[in-house]
């Protein structure tokens, strides 16, 4: 670990780690639920520290993690696969098409990331009670890690969550309060459990160590291209925290003098949950009135990281678009038949706003690496891809009954 302080991304006022836990509290004061959350903090680190100590040949990652390590939960995340894509990279007419595979973290999805921080912090503090609203796959990423510690873990859940994911996370051993609701009416209540009942709140963005938890996959990219800058980063977008933690992970490197130029970052939302998008395109914020996308985890009227992801895309010189679900489960498809790499269709939202992107006049020059975030497994929602395929019938065991 590094010393660090937190530094509020609104108003600049720094503090230190134990001065603060959530939001900045001068900011802060005038969040309230419903809103996109104001004065969320990022941690600055000595960058002068870990410019010296970072060595490519044994590259220590420690160094950029506001957890010391004795705190670490004991349950392997991250370090998910990068793989290079050829086939799907010709069609797209990318020479250097990769796809990071985070749907192989322990509960399958990147939100294990996060969750790891988080719990590492609440170990840190004493803390034995961690408390998140989810769309389902934070709530499981939670859930699993806190397995993994003892810790407890309460969550809030919208209670037409994924079947897979509500099974995971029951599984795990949680408390699952499933909401007659949606997302964000579990947020807000989430945010009153731990005001007045207790616990350490692992909202994303809220708890600033999601950001920094989520930031570890940017920096396995730079690491996985042999240290490489891509050309731009594919990111799907629900509350931007993603978005926003993959652009710390560059914006730290370059802070410490690692790298030269950030990646271009490609967000991309669901047209019916496309606050983010508005946001940067016009500058004006307003939420989602009907996020109805089939792509539960990125289905979010008012995302909080709004201002993080839209500062996130501008200072990148990336952009962001939409794409309808039918493009989302025929990019599901698509990476699925040529990869071999099946991710749930929050994850191949990715894809579809790449797929549209290299079809329009902004399309992506040939040349330098692109990566596609696959941010969760596909066996976590099976009923979305089955909207569009049929299993074959059965058939009598002989091979009479097999057309020629
Ligand atoms: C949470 C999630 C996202 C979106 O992340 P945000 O930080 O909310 O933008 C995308 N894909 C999957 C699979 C997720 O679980
Ligand atoms: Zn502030």
């Amino acid at each position: 670990m590094t010393p660090f302080s937190y530094r509020c991304t609104d108003c600049g006022r720094l503090y230190s780690r134990d001065e603060v836990r959530y939001l900045c509290p001068e900011c802060g004061k005038s969040y309230r639920p419903g809103i996109p959350l104001l004065g969320v903090l990022e941690a600055v680190f000595d960058y002068d520290a870990i410019r010296s100590a970072f060595d490519r040949a044994h590259p220590d990652w420690n160094l950029f993690c506001a957890v010391e390590k004795e705190f670490h939960p004991p349950i392997p995340v991250g370090n998910t696969p990068l793989g290079r894509v050829d086939r799907l990279g010709a069609e797209l007419g990318l020479a250097s098409l990769w796809v990071k595979n985070d749907g192989l973290n322990p509960s399958g999805s990147l939100k294990d990331r996060a969750s790891f921080l988080v719990v590492a912090e609440a170990r840190r503090l004493g803390m034995d009670l961690i408390v998140a609203a989810s769309t389902g796959n934070a709530a499981s990423a939670l859930a699993a890690v806190c397995a993994s510690t003892g810790t407890r873990a309460l969550i809030f859940v919208p209670e037409k969550a994924p079947k897979a994911k509500l099974v995971q996370m029951v599984l795990y051993g949680a408390r699952v309060v499933p909401i007659k609701g949606t997302y964000d009416d579990a947020f807000a209540l989430s945010l009153e459990y731990t005001e007045k009942r207790g616990g350490l709140n692992r909202n994303t963005a809220y708890h600033p160590l999601t950001i920094e938890g989520k930031k570890t996959a940017g920096l396995e990219i730079w690491a996985q291209l042999g240290f490489q800058v891509p050309e731009a980063i594919c990111v799907s977008v629900g509350d931007g925290v993603i978005l926003g933690g993959v652009h710390k992970a560059f914006v730290d490197l370059q802070r410490a003098g690692l790298i030269e130029r950030l990646p271009r970052l490609i967000g991309v939302q669901a047209e019916s949950s496309d606050a983010i998008h508005r946001y940067v395109e016009t500058g004006v914020y307003s939420d989602a009135a009907n996020p109805t996308t089939r792509a539960d985890s990125i289905s979010v009227t008012c995302p909080s990281n709004a201002h993080g992801a839209r500062r996130a895309i501008l200072d990148s010189l990336g952009l962001t678009l939409t794409v309808t679900d039918e493009e989302i489960l025929s990019a599901q498809a698509l990476l699925a038949s040529r990869t071999g790499i099946f991710t749930e269709p929050a994850g191949a939202t990715a894809l579809a706003g790449l797929i549209k992107l290299q079809a329009g006049p902004q399309r992506l020059a040939a040349s330098g690496p692109v990566v596609i975030l696959a941010t969760g497994h596909g066996l976590k929602d099976v009923e979305a891809p089955l909207s569009r395929i049929s299993i074959p019938p059965a058939v009598e065991p002989s091979l009479a009954s097999l057309p020629l």
